[in-house]
């Protein structure tokens, strides 16, 4: 969790009832590279968490913490717009 609040001051970050979502603005190589999770996005380990298709950098929406784990979202319209 230490290594995410550190970002804070460049994403833009959205508050819900229950979960945060974190949008990162323009250099998601460099969040994932942060994250530790840049190789695994790059081999397709990394799974939306809605839908559970492979994360890339193309279709990587935003990432949120639900129950202190990390979720990376993918664009699809049905992930996005999650409840
Ligand atoms: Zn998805």
């Amino acid at each position: 969790m230490k290594r995410i609040k550190t970002f804070f001051g460049k994403l833009k970050v959205k508050f819900t009832k229950k979960k945060l979502k974190v949008v990162y603005e323009n250099d998601v190589p460099s969040l994932f590279s942060s994250l530790k999770i840049y190789d695994k996005v790059q081999r397709g380990e990394i799974k939306c968490a809605n839908c559970n298709n492979p994360i890339t950098i193309e279709n990587f929406a935003y990432l949120q913490i639900k129950d202190g784990k990390i979720q990376l979202i993918c664009n699809n319209a049905d992930c996005m717009f999650l409840k």
